[in-house]
């Protein structure tokens, strides 16, 4: 429905048009009603005075005919014309004459002052009555009346009087006039008199209607229309009344209706908008969580690949090269086992913190899972990555503060450089992580990936394959590196250390060999090896006299081997070596894997009668009294803390607590890596009980190795240091 503006007329106009319109219809009905009546009575009068005209002229002519015999047998024609000329008075006789029975005319008259008279006259030619007579008698208005003259009933001749209609039109036309006039008068004021009432009682209530309604459509609804009658038109007013009255309340009620409608709409808005922005904040949060490691904060593996692909591009457009580094946290598993996944959380989280103030804001740096964590450094060759890795492990020496206690931790890392090792993502990607394998390896910290150290190259094919027969083709070799008491300069024993001299590439370190051995499952056989060998090596010595023990590695897979213990009781009884001359080296991880099982197996050893060494103390997280309740002899302090130990304070404070705790707990302390004399020295001044290292001499097959037996090439520089 619309509510347009009605284009009305303005009110003084639509009053003068409806007024108009009424009194023409009403006067001219008026009109006409007494038009036709004054036309018919006027007809009616007419036909009333000519008949009383007639009559009168009858009566004239009779009464002169009457009186007329004796004046004619008297031949008194004087009197008779005398009598003639008294009818002429009458006005609308126009003449008369009185004939004999022959016709002859005995008088006459004529009225000279009519002037139809004298048009007859003039068109007789003559005054001759009869000639005259026929002239007028022609014209219509003109009537004639003839009266026998009798005497003793015979007729002697006659009396004939001619009368003019025209004065009775004449009266008629002046009545008709005035009735005309009185008649317009009467329609006059009939039609002022109708036009007030119509005015009071229609037109002006009417006006107040269209002015209402006016008032209605321009929305103005207080403004009552005035009642002035109990007419229809009063009923009208007052229902329009109460129609304006519903509809200022209904408009009410619908601007109160809208009110709230306008109140619930802003409701909804804020509503809509809340949820919007709730909805964009899980947006985000979910974008984070699709992108960002929710324990560090930092990149996950996801957006990690994006940015690399991202580098990829502008590096293959400028072109120039960029390194992608792997790193991964060593030994984190033991972390979570000791401490708890709580602890190691943290360390996570805190080593990420430090990664990023590591690096430029230009670097990614992303967790990919677990303590795996990758770099990408856009615009960065070889050397400036090596730079940035030797940057990161400096940040790394830093013990990190966790809630309850400090931990150290190493690390290795793997990179690849852009376009040398890849040119494309995931083949960069790949060979950062073999790279880092291979620093995992070697211990070295950071290693550039090389094809040759490829885990799927040729060669590592060809060494996993060859690797097989290497035992039964003596390709194995045990070579051994002496092991001294500081107190006396004495040699305590020695360790056994495998060699593996392959036929065509010549000999491959342990640290290459040994994970190989453990990944075909050859781990067992190698191990029985080696302590026969070592058992077999140990008679052969004894045979000469010399029975210091002799140590030998183990594998963390030959902690999980139940059947071990009884292999090496039979290998002991094989070569008739008391169990004490035999020391087995776990290290510290390996007794951490799986503690449940290694301590069941270092218990069986025990009670074999071996002693127990823990290898690489310190790069692990057992602590001390953890140790205590292990049935170990003698902890090896790893080579990374005595080789700088001259020069680092934090790596002597480290050496010199660990001595004293381990003599706290009644274990001997081998410090490994001794390389000259000063380190040698220290470690004397700190109560060190044994050392092993490339100053004492390096290991050698057993038939080069003069230093067994023969103490007196270590004593004298102990001796110097004494003096
Ligand atoms: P490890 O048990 O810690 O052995 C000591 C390593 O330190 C030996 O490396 C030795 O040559 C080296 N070394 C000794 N003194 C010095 C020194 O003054 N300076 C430096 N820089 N190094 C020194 P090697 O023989 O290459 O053996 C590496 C690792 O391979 C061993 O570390 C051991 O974990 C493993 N391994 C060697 N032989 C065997 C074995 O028969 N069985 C098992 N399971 N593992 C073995
Ligand atoms: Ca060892
Ligand atoms: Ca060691």
């Amino acid at each position: 429905m619309s509510y347009r503006q009605p284009q009305g007329l303005p009110l003084h106009r639509l009053r003068a048009n409806l007024a108009v319109k009424f009194v023409v219809v009403v006067a001219g009905f008026t009109a006409l009603t007494l038009g036709l009546t004054a036309w018919f009575s006027y007809q009616s009068y007419r036909a009333v005075y000519l008949e009383h005209q007639h009559a009168k002229v009858v009566i004239l002519a009779q009464f002169v005919a009457s009186i007329s015999p004796d004046r004619i047998f008297s031949y008194d024609f004087v009197s008779l014309h005398s009598y003639v000329r008294e009818l002429s008075k009458t006005r609308d006789l126009t003449y008369a004459y009185v004939v004999d029975n022959k016709g002859e005319p005995l008088t006459a008259y004529l009225d000279k002052t009519d002037p139809l008279v004298m048009t007859a006259i003039r068109a007789a030619g003559s005054e001759d009555i009869r000639k005259v007579v026929a002239q007028i008698n022609q014209l219509p208005e003109v009537f004639s009346v003839s009266a026998p003259i009798l005497f003793n009933h015979e007729s002697i001749g006659s009396v004939t009087i001619g009368a003019t209609r025209r004065f009775v039109d004449d009266e008629l036309d002046r009545i008709l006039f005035w009735n005309a006039v009185a008649g317009i008068a009467l329609v006059v004021l009939l039609s002022l008199g109708i036009f007030l009432v119509f005015r009071h009682n229609i037109l002006a209530p009417t006006q107040h209607l269209i002015a209402g309604a006016r008032r209605v459509a321009r929305g103005e609804l207080r403004e009552p229309i005035p009642v002035a009658s109990p007419d229809e038109l009063g009923q009208l007013a007052g229902s329009f009344n109460e129609m304006m009255h519903d509809l200022d309340q209904s408009n009410n009620e619908r601007a109160k209706a809208l009110d709230e409608l306008r109140d619930l709409n802003r409701t909804l808005e804020i509503r809509v908008e809340e949820r919007t922005r709730a909805i964009e904040i899980v947006n985000i949060e979910l974008e984070r969580l699709a992108l960002y490691d929710a324990l560090t904060h930092l990149p996950n593996r996801t957006l990690f690949q994006d940015r690399l692909e991202h580098v990829l591009k502008t590096a293959e457009r400028e072109p120039e090269p960029f390194a992608v580094m792997l790193m991964d946290l060593d030994r984190f598993k033991e972390v979570n086992d000791t401490f708890g996944h709580h602890t190691g959380d943290q360390l996570l989280n805190q080593l990420g913190h430090r990664l990023v103030a590591t690096l430029r804001d230009t670097d990614t740096i992303g967790r990919l899972g677990g303590d795996e964590f990758a770099v990408v450094l856009p615009a960065t060759n070889r050397e400036s990555a090596v730079r940035v890795a030797h940057k990161i492990f400096e940040t790394l020496k830093q013990p990190v503060q966790l809630e309850t206690m400090s931990l150290m931790v190493s690390a290795s890392l793997g990179i690849a450089i852009y376009p040398e090792h890849g040119s494309d993502a995931s083949t960069l990607l790949k060979h950062a992580d073999i790279a880092m394998y291979q620093a995992k390896q070697s211990k070295s910290g950071h290693c550039i990936y090389d094809k040759e150290l490829d885990t799927h190259s040729p060669r590592r094919m060809t060494l996993m394959n060859d690797i097989r027969g290497a035992i039964d083709a003596g390709q194995m070799q045990l070579y051994y590196q002496p092991i001294v008491a500081l107190r006396n300069g004495t040699v305590r024993g020695v360790e056994a250390l495998a060699r593996w001299t392959h036929p065509e590439k010549g000999p491959i370190p342990p640290d290459q060999f040994i994970p190989m051995i453990e990944q075909t499952g050859l781990i067992k056989a190698f191990s029985h090896w080696v302590i026969d060998t070592a058992l077999r090596q140990w008679s052969i010595w004894n045979a000469r006299g010399i029975n210091e023990a002799v140590s030998v590695n183990l594998s963390m897979l030959n902690l999980q081997d139940r059947e071990f213990p009884a292999a090496l009781a039979q290998l002991l009884t094989k070569w008739s070596v008391p169990p004490h001359a035999l020391m087995l080296e776990v290290t510290e991880s390996a007794m951490m894997s799986d503690p449940e099982h290694a301590l069941d197996t270092l218990n069986h050893f025990q009670s074999l009668g071996v002693d127990i060494s823990i290898d690489d103390f310190g790069t692990g997280y057992s602590s001390l009294s953890h140790l205590k309740r292990l049935p170990v002899n003698e902890i090896k302090i790893d080579r990374a803390f005595v080789k700088d130990m001259r020069y680092d304070k934090d790596d002597e404070v480290i050496v010199r607590s660990t001595i004293e705790l381990a003599h706290n707990l009644g274990l001997m302390v081998v410090a490994e890596g001794v390389e000259d004399v000063e380190t040698l020295n220290l470690l004397a001044d700190l109560n060190c009980d044994l050392a092993q290292g490339f100053y004492f001499g390096r290991p050698f097959p057993a038939e080069r190795l003069h230093l067994i037996g023969e103490p007196q090439l270590v004593r004298p520089i102990l001796e110097v240091k004494r003096s």
